[in-house]
């Protein structure tokens, strides 16, 4: 069962502190999704393409589906009909796919650059030399399918809160110097994905605008 008591008193952190709860349902079935529905909730956060496409076409049309987790270039043409924003764009290769699916759904989708900024080696992401020049590429410069609207990072797993906080406040500067140096125009340059359930409220306090939490709201996996 979902925690309706703990998603109400979320919901009002995010709103108080005007970020956006990304409900993570991964590997939690349908029927816990529409319990956080029936209470209000309308973005929620897969990390598994077969997943999500399954649950989407189980439940109402008017949730925003959010792509939080790795994501294959091959695997890009079965959610883009649908999907309203993927985290985890971490390659020129791939944003390039989600452009031409997006093209052949007639649709332009929301994306966020995959950071790099945890200690561990396996975590995928962009370091700001591969950014920049993904931003600065002419294949970019022609996409008309994507929109790149900020960027996402997950810090190292550990309870040492400083090395969490420092990782949050590199994001945070990236963040800065890509909107002043590649979004000055941009008003849709706006978003920060970062924190999780054990490390939310920090994340909120050095920038985030937009929390992924799963384990909080649903129970753990
Ligand atoms: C699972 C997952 C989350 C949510 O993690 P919790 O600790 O359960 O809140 C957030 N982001 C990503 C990318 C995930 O895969």
């Amino acid at each position: 069962m979902a925690n309706i008591n703990f998603y109400q008193s979320l919901s009002s952190f995010c709103l108080q502190h005007e970020a956006t709860l990304v409900a993570v349902s991964k590997t939690k079935p349908v029927s816990e999704i529409e319990e956080l529905y029936a209470a209000g909730q309308r973005v929620f956060g897969e990390n598994r393409v077969q997943e999500l496409v399954d649950k989407e076409a189980q439940l109402p049309k008017d949730i925003d589906w959010h792509l939080i987790g790795h994501l294959q270039t091959n695997k890009v043409k079965y959610i883009a009909p649908f999907v309203a924003m993927i985290h985890s764009v971490d390659s020129l290769k791939l944003l390039q796919e989600v452009d031409k699916q997006a093209a052949k759904n007639d649709r332009v989708v929301d994306c966020l650059l995959q950071f790099h900024i945890a200690e561990e080696e396996t975590k995928f992401g962009l370091d700001w030399a591969e950014a920049v020049d993904l931003l600065c590429s002419e294949s970019y410069a022609s996409m008309q399918h994507v929109r790149v609207v900020g960027l996402m990072g997950m810090a190292t797993f550990t309870d040492k809160e400083a090395q969490v906080q420092k990782e949050f406040r590199q994001l945070k500067t990236y963040f800065d110097n890509l909107k002043s140096d590649y979004f000055a125009e941009a008003a849709y340059f706006k978003e920060i994905s970062m924190g999780m359930s054990g490390d939310y409220e920090l994340a909120v306090g050095e920038g985030s605008t937009m929390i992924r939490v799963g384990s909080l709201l649903f129970g753990g996996r």
